[in-house]
């Protein structure tokens, strides 16, 4: 341990996608800041790695989310002038399903409430425009041109670097054990030292409630995988012929894109096999019966791109009981705040959640709408919070409640049944 403990504007511990944003959205502001990752500079062992992630503005998931999604692509598009770097590819997005299905009707909503250009295709147009697509008929999708990738791994490597730039300091292979509070600042202990700031952020991903025991019991890492395909009609799946995808079908949801980073076409199902899991000993080997599943979606809907496996790598959401993001500062110490973006759909917002993180640690608070993320929703009606939860976390990993996330876990239908519940989108 130094002997003379260093202090900062602001730690942020996590420096995964949202982290890596939140550090450098803070030292472009002049803030002294010190970026913690437990892991390497990118890595593979949480939820940001893959090679791409899918953007889409027609936010069926929740109208709301779409005024961010509108900031996020400012803020993709200066960090990918900054870096010199394309991070940012359009291929234009299709949300599919049956006509009376939340995603359809969720995307069509979104386009119509924000104005969003976009046109709604039959399951037959679509595969008459994008080849690759073999869609059942009586399928409607919404097509909107703006929809596309992003690149998880150069963006947070984008983002690092221009935080060293503006300068912050980044340490990788760094642990955080514990923080607690100290007057109205912090103190962090890591596996390799001791520090002091005034503010703490907290993006530790499907790690979040090993350091944060108010989120105990409202976070479930769950195992995802995904497979990349080699296309037996290759033109049909590059990125200027098939937009990216969320589609529900009689098999479960399913995202996708064109062939990018890997000879593959790409794709996974939402929730996989339901496997909730601690991310301290998570299998992270896909096996056959992975491979399977996914192959199966493939061979029925997306024939042409159903060739021999490439790759297949596994990954993880931290999904909430209501799958929207908690976002917040901390109920004790305001001098705290965290956000937990993923229940699978964060990376879009990366972005947007770095500038809003880092006006939270500057100002306590932001001009951007987080209502629809608060802590508070999940808390009982006389503001309590979570029961068996204490006020902050300790060093010892978490023993997460792993539950199975099949449709009726007591996890969701106590967030479905509260009054006053934010509608969860599953
Ligand atoms: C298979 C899959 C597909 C997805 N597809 C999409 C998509 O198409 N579009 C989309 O928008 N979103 C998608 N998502 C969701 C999105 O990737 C996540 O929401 C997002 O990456 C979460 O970012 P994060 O910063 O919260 O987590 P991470 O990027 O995992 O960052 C958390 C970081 O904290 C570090 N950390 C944890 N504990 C400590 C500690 N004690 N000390 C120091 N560091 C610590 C971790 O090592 C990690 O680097 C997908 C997710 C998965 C798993």
């Amino acid at each position: 341990m130094n002997r003379l403990t260093k202090r900062y504007n602001t730690i942020v511990v996590g420096v995964g996608g949202v982290g890596s944003a939140t550090v450098y959205e803070l030292a472009k502001r002049g803030k002294r800041v010190l970026g913690l990752e437990r892991f390497d500079i990118p890595h593979d062992m949480g939820s940001s790695h893959g090679y791409t992630r899918i953007i889409r503005m027609p936010y069926y998931e929740h109208p709301s989310y779409v005024m961010l999604l509108k900031r996020s692509y400012e803020l993709w598009r200066s960090i990918e002038q900054r870096a010199g770097e394309k991070l940012l590819h359009l291929t234009g997005s299709i949300d599919a399903g049956p006509a009376d299905s939340w995603v359809f009707k969720g995307a069509l909503q979104s386009a119509l409430e924000y104005d969003l250009e976009h046109e709604v295709l039959t399951g037959r147009q679509i595969n008459e425009r994008f080849p690759g697509y073999k869609m059942p008929h009586e399928t409607l999708g919404v097509f909107q041109p703006d929809g596309g990738f992003l690149v998880p791994e150069r963006c947070i490597v984008s983002y690092v670097n221009a935080a060293i730039a503006c300068g912050a300091e980044v340490h990788g292979r760094e642990r955080v054990l514990d923080w607690e509070p100290l007057g109205s600042g912090v103190r962090v202990t890591t596996d390799r030292d001791v520090y002091e700031a005034e503010s703490l952020v907290i993006t530790a991903g499907a790690w979040n409630h090993s350091l944060l025991s108010i989120l105990r019991g409202l976070l479930t890492p769950e195992r995802q995988v995904l497979a990349w395909l080699q296309p037996t009609r290759p033109e049909y799946f590059a990125p200027t012929r098939f937009p990216v995808f969320n589609l529900l079908v009689d098999e479960g949801r399913y995202y996708g894109f064109p062939v990018f980073g890997v000879p593959g076409f790409k794709f996974g199902r939402y929730h996989h096999l339901e496997e909730a899991v601690d991310p301290e000993t998570l299998d992270r080997e896909p096996n056959l019966r992975d491979e399977q599943i996914l192959r199966e979606f493939a061979e029925r809907y997306f024939p042409d791109g159903s060739g021999p496996t490439m790759s297949l790598k596994s990954c993880m959401f931290t999904n909430t009981p209501d799958g929207h993001f908690i976002i917040d500062k901390h109920p004790t110490y305001p001098q705290i705040s965290f956000a937990s973006p993923c229940s699978g759909h964060g990376f879009k917002f990366v972005s947007v959640l770095g500038e809003i993180m880092a006006d939270l640690a500057e100002r306590g608070e932001t001009r951007h709408n987080i209502d629809l993320f608060k802590l508070e929703r999940f808390t009982n009606t006389n503001g309590q919070h979570h029961p068996h939860l204490g006020d902050r976390g300790g060093h010892t990993a978490a023993t997460t409640t792993a539950q199975p996330y099949a449709s009726n876990t007591p996890h969701r239908l106590a967030a479905a049944a509260a009054p006053d519940a934010i509608r969860p989108f599953w």
